[in-house]
């Protein structure tokens, strides 16, 4: 979106920033001599760091611990368990400019989004309208000004010492509801921002710390669940007071100077420091990884706008260049256009995923700040997913795009460490977050409402190099995730667990297997009206595991609709507590109805009414490394533990186990040994050269004889790409006047 030019207001007398400077003046002063001399705010050496390192470390922590300790306290205002159980929220503290100086736990992806936000506010001269003064609150879900969603609010404390602008303090939760078209924080199906729920494009809210009237009133009445909309607000604002305070009485103790300069060199300091580390830990050269995500709005025939209602397959790759240097350059050259769906980002959004993927992998130490952002590049075609030439497109969904495509800079990282040694490090990609259980309609109690479970930041963590992946672990955009007790999600959805467990062969196999998935089984409960959904990639694998290892199994559909679990309950027949094999399904065995089982997730809403059964399928990781090259007693371990079905473990590991009258699963190790080196001869004899393959192929992809969401993939990633084209051209040997 363009922004109106306001450079004319920036002509004010005295600004509040340092000395007096405008504060838009000094944000462009501090880009420049960024682009003059590669350091932050010109820093070439950090005197107060090389003069007095404790004191520096003693600064920083302190600094660090009141973010954390303002989180921490600040989540117990809160009443929505996303945030209290969860910990979906984050604070942090920005230098007069916008940039990020240090950052609590939480959902870190939001602080280069909080940063773009205040940069907004600055560039478009907020200094004189709306003003910036001691006590205001701003707030903030606009995701092409800077957020992924608009479920994620924002809210922004200026830090004012003796009349001058020294800090920002800001703080984000994820709401259970934003008003959207349809019901819950992140709804499937909306094709246009207009759907997309309260849009809050950073507005001024309050004044002398207190929030206005008028924005209260209407607070009250924009959303479906008012209720968590305030007391998550509260929080927030008094996670921003608590940080302000923390940097108040810091400068009192240090001085402003010492303040001032310490925001500086610590932004310098991280710059410094990810160069080194991409220098020590990783080879340089060019990785490339590709993603898919499916789409299945053709279901939705009639209850979506035509040109929306349409199958899409989505082509999410990354490709990161690691110059000798250190540098480090991303390029999503390839991607799919933006479409009439829920999936597409903005660049802001983009800066979020790459920076909550970079805190778990090159710094995954609390020195994580801007400093970071100015050592990377991230190039995005223009009018693809990550930046859509359509101003008006929706963004629901944005991390359906986000996830997938960093997923690609995972293993590109994970290929750059294992290359150079650093096996430790080394993660074979980070699997899809869902199923996203979401839904709204009357509540348990009575009531309109909506809600989003959160218990899929909870997925299983893909393998390592040297070990397998931990299960039910966490989510790529909050690693602190968790997925919160079943109590907690039963008091504001009307679905009752019947039961949670870690699900058999969710997790991809390999040499090392990824973490497990798992599931919960629900009971709709106290309601005549729900609206379901099922989000999550289903008909294609999202990406593959790493050096040779699979995938994570896809998950499916199952739900019953007008079951007889009333009846079943009354004659206290067994009823389902889990799906587990799909091939002897839990819930096909101990239910009747009408049962939905299929491949069609990531479409629209479904009706359902009490008693109805709904089966969420969480991921499991990726795996890593040769399936038969894993350790045949460890795949034993996995039968007894209830983690692999007994079928894989013989067609796809080629490992012979036996079990035992006491139920325990043996390996025989010489069968096999035997059986393995069957499957190793039967691979050789499977084989074709490349070349080969690459010939019999070619006709196929001359024709672009695809079935069309397919088609459409190839075309929109030419026609936003030239050099994708090329690329692709020249692999296949086609025409160079080849179309797909
Ligand atoms: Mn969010």
């Amino acid at each position: 979106m363009k922004l109106t030019d306001y450079s004319g207001d920036l002509m004010v007398a005295r600004g509040i920033g340092y000395e007096g400077k405008p504060i838009a003046q000094a944000l462009e002063d501090s880009e420049q001599i960024f682009r003059q001399t590669g350091c932050y705010q010109g820093v070439r050496e950090l005197p107060l760091k090389s003069a007095d390192p404790i004191r520096f470390e003693k600064i920083a922590s302190r600094l660090r611990g009141a973010l954390v300790g303002a989180r921490e306290t600040a989540l117990n205002i809160s009443a929505s368990p996303i945030v209290r159980e969860i910990g979906e929220l984050c604070f942090g503290l920005y230098t007069p400019e916008g940039d990020s100086v240090t950052l609590s736990t939480g959902i870190m992806a939001h602080i280069h989004t909080m940063s773009e936000a205040i940069k907004h506010m600055v560039r478009s001269g907020y200094e004189t309208n709306p003003g910036i003064a001691d006590g205001d609150i701003f707030i903030n879900n606009d995701p092409h000004i800077g957020d992924v969603h608009t479920a994620d609010v924002q809210q922004f404390v200026p830090i004012f010492w003796q009349g001058e602008l020294i800090a920002w303090a800001a703080g984000v939760t994820h709401e259970l509801d934003v008003g959207a078209a349809q019901p819950s924080g992140m709804p499937m199906g909306s094709t246009t921002r207009f759907e997309d729920g309260w849009i809050l494009s950073c507005e001024k809210v309050g004044s002398k710390d207190e929030l206005r009237r008028d924005y209260q009133y209407r607070s009250q009445t924009a959303t479906r669940m008012p209720f968590y909309w305030v007391l998550d607000e509260k929080c927030r604002i008094a996670g921003c007071h608590l940080v302000r305070k923390a940097v108040l009485s810091l400068v009192e103790a240090e001085g402003i100077d010492t303040f001032r300069q310490f925001c500086r060199e610590a932004i310098e300091d991280t710059r410094r420091s990810f160069v080194t580390r991409m220098k020590s830990m990783t080879v340089p050269g060019t990785y490339r990884f590709g993603s898919f995500i499916d789409l299945n709005h053709s279901v939705d025939v009639g209850r979506m706008p035509e040109h929306a209602a349409v199958d899409t397959l989505i082509h999410a790759p990354l490709e990161l260049k690691i110059g000798a240097e250190g540098s480090f350059d991303i390029s999503l050259e390839g991607a799919s256009k933006w479409g009439y769906h829920s999936f597409n980002a903005t660049p802001t959004a983009m800066q979020a995923g790459l920076w909550v993927a970079l805190t778990q992998t090159l710094i995954p130490n609390d020195k994580v700040n801007d400093g970071a952002y100015l050592a990377t590049r991230l190039s995005i075609p223009h009018g693809s997913l990550g930046d859509p030439d359509n101003p008006y497109c929706s963004n629901t969904l944005a991390w359906g795009y986000m996830v997938p495509t960093y997923t690609g800079l995972m293993r590109a990282l994970g290929t750059a460490f294992a290359s150079r040694g650093y096996v430790e490090e080394v993660l074979s990609g980070i699997p899809l977050t869902g199923n996203v259980t979401q839904g709204g309609g009357v509540s348990h109690y009575g009531q309109e409402m909506a809600w989003s479970n959160f218990e899929m930041s909870c997925v299983g963590i893909s393998a390592g190099y040297v070990k397998d992946g931990e299960h039910s672990c966490a989510a790529m955009w909050n690693p602190e995730g968790d997925m919160g007790d079943v109590e907690a999600w039963e008091l504001i959805e009307p679905l009752m667990y019947l039961g949670r467990r870690l699900r058999p062969s969710t997790a991809g196999m390999g040499k090392y297997r990824g973490g497990s998935g798992w599931e919960s089984v629900r009971m709709l409960h106290g309601t005549q009206r729900q609206e379901l959904y099922n989000l999550i990639n289903s008909r294609v694998f999202c990406s593959g595991g790493l050096f040779g290892g699979y995938p994570a199994s896809n998950p499916y559909r199952h739900n019953v609709k007008r079951t007889d679990l009333k009846e079943r309950f009354a004659k206290q027949l067994p009823y389902p507590v889990a799906d587990g094999n799909p091939e002897e399904s839990g819930i096909q065995a101990n239910v009747s109805g009408e049962h939905l089982r299929d491949h069609l997730m990531n479409r629209l809403s479904d009706t359902y009414e009490e008693y109805d059964l709904y089966l969420s399928v969480l991921l499991g990781g990726h795996g890593l490394g040769d399936v038969i090259e894993r350790d045949p007693t460890k795949v034993a371990d996995d039968l007894n533990e209830g983690l692999l079905l007994p079928r894989f473990a013989l067609s796809a590991y080629g490992v012979v186990a036996t079990q035992g009258d006491d139920g325990k699963w043996r390996v025989d190790g010489d069968a096999t040994h035997v059986r393995r080196e069957a499957i190793r001869k039967n691979r050789l004899a499977r084989s074709v050269p490349v070349t080969e393959w690459i010939a019999q192929q070619r006709p196929r992809v001359e024709k672009c004889d695809f079935i069309e969401p397919v088609r459409r993939m190839h075309r929109e990633s030419c026609e936003l790409s030239k050099k994708w084209r090329s690329e692709y051209v020249e692999f296949w040997g086609l025409q160079q006047d080849w179309n797909a």
